[in-house]
C-alpha cells in the first residue's frame, strides 16, 4: 500500500495547464492502490469538500499569513479529524519561512501535540533549504517536511539531506526530485523513518514518481516505510487516526 505525502486539487491555470478535480483524484487513489494521501490547494473549503468524500484523503491546511484571519482559519480547520498538518507555500505567497508571521501557526501544531507542517522547498528566494531549516531550528518540536528535498537543483538536494542529518525534526518528501540514487543517499544518511514519498500530483504523475522510489536501491522493508509506514505513523498517528480507522475508510469505496 501506498501513501501519498503531497497531492494537490485544483485548476493550476495557464501556466502549469494541470488540474486535478475531486473525481481525478478518486481516480488516482484507485489507480495506484493508495491507502491515504494528503491533498491541498489555497482553498481550505474546497479540500475540506474534497476529503469529506473521499475515505482515503485527508487534507493539510494551507497557511498564508499574508491573509487576514489566517491563524483562526487554520485553528479552525486542525480541529477537523481529516486535515493532518499544515501546508505552507512560502515562495507563491511571499514571505520567509520563518517570519514571525509563521510563528502563531507553529505554536497551534505544537498545541496539538505536534502536527507536522510540509513546505514546498528548492526555489530562492523564499523556499531554499537553509531558510527552511531556520524554522526548524526555531521549532525543534514541530516536524518540518521540506517538501520536493530540495527539487531540482543537486546543490539544494544535497543542502535538504545535510540539514535532516543535522536537524532531526527534519524530514524528506520526494516528489518532482529527479535522482533516484538521492532517495538512497537520504536513507543512509539520516535513517529510513525520515524519507517520505509525494507525488506533487497533478503536476507530476504518481506512477513516474512511484518508480523512481522503486528502483532507488532500498530493501524492501526500507521501500515500505519510504512508500508508506513514515507517512502513516507521521500523520496518522500524528493525529491519532488508528489503523481500523483507515482499513474502514478503504471498505466504505
Ligand atoms: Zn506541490
Amino acid at each position: 500500500m501506498i501513501f501519498d505525502a503531497h497531492m494537490h486539487v485544483g485548476d493550476f491555470g495557464p501556466m502549469f495547464n494541470v488540474s486535478l478535480d475531486r473525481d481525478g483524484l478518486a481516480a488516482l487513489i484507485d489507480e495506484h492502490g493508495y491507502e491515504g494521501c494528503c491533498v491541498f490547494h489555497p482553498d481550505n473549503e474546497l479540500v475540506r469538500t474534497v476529503i469529506e468524500s473521499i475515505p482515503e484523503a485527508y487534507g493539510l491546511v494551507w497557511g498564508n499569513p499574508r491573509l487576514p484571519g489566517y491563524v483562526e482559519e487554520v485553528e479552525r480547520l486542525l480541529d477537523h479529524p481529516k486535515f493532518l498538518g499544515l501546508k505552507l507555500h512560502p515562495l507563491i505567497d511571499g514571505y520567509h519561512p520563518n517570519d514571525p508571521a509563521v510563528h502563531p501557526l507553529m505554536e497551534l501544531l505544537l498545541e496539538r501535540g505536534g502536527l507536522p507542517v510540509l513546505l514546498h522547498s528548492g526555489h530562492p528566494i523564499f523556499t531554499l533549504p537553509w531558510s527552511i531549516e531556520e524554522l526548524a531550528v526555531a521549532y525543534p518540536g514541530v516536524k518540518v517536511i521540506m517538501g520536493h528535498m530540495g527539487h531540482g537543483n543537486v546543490v539544494y538536494i544535497n543542502a535538504s539531506i545535510d540539514i535532516a542529518a543535522r536537524r532531526p525534526n527534519v524530514y524528506l518528501e520526494t516528489s518532482g526530485m529527479p535522482m533516484h540514487t538521492k532517495i538512497k543517499e537520504a536513507v543512509d544518511r539520516i535513517g529510513v523513518e525520515r524519507v517520505l514519498y509525494g507525488s506533487d500530483a497533478p503536476f507530476h504523475h504518481p506512477a513516474v514518481e512511484i518508480l523512481r522510489v522503486q528502483v532507488a536501491g532500498l530493501r524492501p522493508e526500507e521501500l515500505q516505510r519510504v512508500l508508506s509506514g513514515n507517512s502513516r505513523a507521521l500523520f496518522l498517528g500524528q493525529k491519532g487516526v488508528s489503523d481500523e480507522e483507515v482499513a474502514s475508510a478503504r471498505a466504505v469505496r
